[in-house]
Formats: C-alpha cells, structure tokens, sequence
C-alpha cells in the first residue's frame, strides 16, 4: 500500500512514489513577515505540517523546505510608515512566525530560507532565463516572456488568449504581452536594493519561492504545497519560470490547502476579517486549534467558529484522557487488536491523507480500548502498551493534538515566555550565530532551565 495524492496538476488522486526511495522532498510556501499570521494561514502551515509528520510515520526521510518572504511591497510599505528599514519589520515578524509556530506545535522545517539570503540564486536564474530568451528586460525591470513557454496555465488550466485579454485593461506597453510577468523589478527611491547585471533593484515574488525552492531541493522534487489562492498567477508562474530554465518537470505533486473562511468569506488581512494565530492560541490550547482543523479535509473550505473550537475542545479530550489512563494502568488480563486499528488509520490517511477518518479510525479505537480497560479483567500489558504507542505515534507524533506532559509545571507566562527565548535562538542558529545561541543555552542553565534540541524542535524542562 502506499499514499495517494490529489494533485492540482493532473486534477486526479495519484499514487506517491517519491523520486529517490524513501525520501521526500517538499516545499511549501510560508509567511510574508509584514505582520503577525492569521489562523487562515495557521490552517495551511498545520496541514503542511501534519503532510510532512504522516510521510515520517510512514517510514520516509523528509527535507522539508519553508521559505520566509522577507522583501516584498507590504513589508516596505510598512517599514515606510514605521520610518524604519523594512529589513526590521522582516525580523520582527520573521521571529514572530517562529515563536507562533512552534505555539502551535508545527515542527521547524529543515530549511527555513530567506528570500534576502538566497539573492545569488535569484540572479543568476533571471540571468539564465535573459540568456535563453525566456526573459527580457525593460527599464531595469524584467519580465518572463509567457508565450514562449508552450506549457504555461497547464496547472491553474487557464489559456495564454482568454489571460491576454484579461489583462488588458491594466495594460503595462513596455511589456511585449500584458501577461508578462516581472522577475526583477528596477530600484525605486525609498527601497531596499541588490546589485544586478542589468541593473540595482529587487527580486519578484514568484521567483523567490523557484529560486529558494530549487537551491534546497534540486531542479526537480516530490511536492510542492501552499494554500489554494496560490494556484494562479503564483504556482503557474514558478512552474514557467523555473521549467524554462530547466527543461525539465519542477514539482511532481502539486497539493493546495482549502482556505479557512469566516461567516463564509475567505479570512485575510486585505478584508480585516482576520483573527491573528497569538490571539487564539491565549484563548484556546495548540492542540484543540488543531484538531479543529484537522476534523475537516484539507481540500475543503473549513468555516470558522468558535463554537465549533469549542466542540473541539470537548472531542480531543477523550483521546486526552485515554493516553493519559493507558500510561498508569495496571496489567490485567483482556486484549485489543491493535494492528487492526492501526491498519485502519493507514488506510484513511493514505488516502490523500484524509484526516477526518483518521480520527474517525482513532476514536473507534479508543472506544474499544476503552471498554477492554474499564470492564472487569483490564486490559493485558502487551496491548496496553501497543494501544498506547499507537496513540502516542498518531495523536502526538502524527497530529500534534495530545500532550505528553504539561509544559514545565504549567506555568503559562513562563512558558510562552520561553517559546519566545526558543524562537529567538532557533533564529540567531538559521543566522549561525553559534556563540549567541550557546549564550542562550548557557544562561538558562544557570537559571536552572533545560534546552533540548531534537527533530521536533526544541523543547524546555526545568533544570536538573
Ligand atoms: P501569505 O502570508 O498571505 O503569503 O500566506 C501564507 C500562506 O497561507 C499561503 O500558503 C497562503 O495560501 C495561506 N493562506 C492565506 N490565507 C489563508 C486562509 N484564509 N486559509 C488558508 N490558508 C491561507
Ligand atoms: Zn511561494
């Protein structure tokens, strides 16, 4: 058996067979840092996390790749009305992203580029594109030829004609078409600028995410991710730019995360119908935000309430409450089959993960285990101990939505002060500034406070 995917590419569920056995390598597109992230966003960041857990469950190594977006008009726009650099309101909400992420429990991606750190790559795939006549520049700017890249809509199926006369009305005529695409946009006063062969300016959106994408990942690799609303121009546009320098296929699988709504509109900064991740997370524990999303398939739309946050609540805490129990129960005498369960919870995730019948499986396991373990006999060591670490590989490892212990004690003001700490030296580490994060370590060891890195993150105890 193995995991069959929806890609957006051939618009059909397809069987995974990763390029290089029992590897894979994804991408998934993160944060513009101009401000905290919204729970709409939450959602895509938590689905590409429980991806990324379930192929690790199932035996894969996984590179998984999230880029930073730290130049782009809004964070300009923002450092200009804050009358400071942009390059501080990217490092402010750059830690932000962290510090909420590791709140929510979504482990760290094994490369969290930056668009500014990865300039070298952008450039010299722009000059690759300008050399082999897929690209032209204009003024100091430049823009990728659409219409010689014979393939172009071939994900979002949109036509190069129908797209022309579409965009006319807004028409740019230095542009050869009107559906050209800028790659490198010329320096303006007031900006941020890098130094280019054709001239100072910045880098393009859509060429960052090909450019950050293929430098960690190679030419081509298995997935590439992100929210719905990136299908078209964004997704097209890397796939063009990226496959017109190559001649060879970018992304294998393309997956796309349904939008989380609000009084069924799209939830997004734009429309200020937003509630950001830190406010939710001080009303409603990592886990249950979690669940909530996980209940429904990440292709759907999901409507947010808090009503529904509160049911949510109340379900997980059955499968709270029975790890817990499985961990201090006495050995009695029934059985569970629980590689049969197991084997259930396969067959729904590998359905291009399809998270609702996995805990659908799970909450018929829990039921059964817990009729085994209150009735008379108990339950036997050998299956209470495999029911446990079948709940403790799905809801904690896979899905993120039970706790093994309560966070140092359960002081909350400590704790989030401490993913703070931890974000900021995870942060100082992806900049290699070693000695600051040895000094982080260092100092909190003599506070009496216990740093422990793994793949998970990192993770704080109160000292030894
Ligand atoms: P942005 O910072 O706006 O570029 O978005 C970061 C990621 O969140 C992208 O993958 C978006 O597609 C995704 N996203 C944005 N809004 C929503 C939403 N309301 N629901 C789900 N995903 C979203
Ligand atoms: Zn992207």
């Amino acid at each position: 058996m193995s995991i069959a995917i929806y890609n957006t590419l051939t618009r059909s569920v397809q069987e995974f067979t990763p390029l290089n056995e029992g590897e894979v390598r994804m991408y998934c597109c993160g944060p513009t840092v101009y401000d905290y992230f919204h729970i709409g966003n939450a959602r895509s960041f938590v689905m590409s996390d429980v991806v990324r857990r379930y192929f690790e469950f199932r035996g894969y190594t996984v590179t998984y790749v999230m880029n930073i977006t730290d130049i782009d008009d809004k964070i300009i726009r923002r450092g200009n009305d804050e009358g400071v650099p942009s390059s501080q309101v990217a490092d402010r909400f750059a830690a932000a992203f962290l510090e909420d992420s590791a709140r929510f429990g979504i482990r760290p991606a094994s490369m969290h580029p930056r668009a500014t750190q990865t300039m070298d790559d952008m450039i010299a795939h722009i000059q690759g594109l300008i050399d082999n006549g897929s690209a032209y520049v204009v003024d100091g700017d430049v823009y990728f030829r659409v219409g010689s890249y014979q393939e172009y809509g071939k994900l979002s199926r949109k036509n190069i004609e129908d797209l022309e006369v579409g965009a006319r009305v807004e028409a740019d005529t230095r542009k050869e078409s009107p559906v050209d695409f800028a790659l490198w946009k010329n320096a303006k006063p007031g900006e941020p600028t890098w130094d280019a062969p054709w001239g100072k300016g910045r880098p393009g959106w859509h060429i960052e995410c090909s450019a950050m994408a293929m430098k960690y990942l190679g030419r081509t690799f298995d997935i590439h991710a992100g929210g719905n609303d990136l299908i078209f121009p964004h997704h097209e546009n890397e796939i063009a730019q990226s496959e017109a320098l190559t001649h060879q296929p970018f992304a294998k699988f393309w997956m796309h995360f349904g939008f989380l709504n609000i009084d069924n509109e799209k939830m997004s900064k734009s429309l200020g119908n937003f509630f950001t991740a830190r406010e939710i997370l001080d009303k409603y524990p990592a886990e249950v935000i979690r669940f909530y999303y996980l209940q429904t398939h990440y292709r759907s739309p999901l409507n947010f309430t808090h009503e529904g946050l509160d049911a949510a609540k109340t379900g997980l805490q059955k499968l709270q409450v029975l790890y817990d129990a499985l961990g201090e129960a006495p050995a009695g005498s029934g059985t569970v089959d629980v590689a049969a369960h197991e084997q259930r919870f396969v067959a729904a995730m590998d359905d291009d993960f399809n998270t609702p019948a996995g805990f659908g499986a799970l909450f018929d396991f829990a039921r059964d285990v817990n009729t085994v373990l209150h009735a008379e006999g108990g339950l036997d060591a050998t299956s209470r101990d495999a029911a446990r670490d079948l709940l403790h590989r799905t809801t904690v490892e896979v899905f993120g939505v039970v706790r093994t212990e309560s966070a140092g004690g359960g002081d909350k003001l400590l704790d989030d002060v401490m993913q703070l700490v931890i974000a900021l030296r995870t942060e100082a580490r992806q900049e290699k500034q070693w000695a600051l994060s040895d000094r982080i370590r260092d100092g909190l060891k003599e506070l009496g406070i216990v740093l422990e890195d793994s793949r998970d993150g990192t993770k704080w105890k109160l000292g030894e």
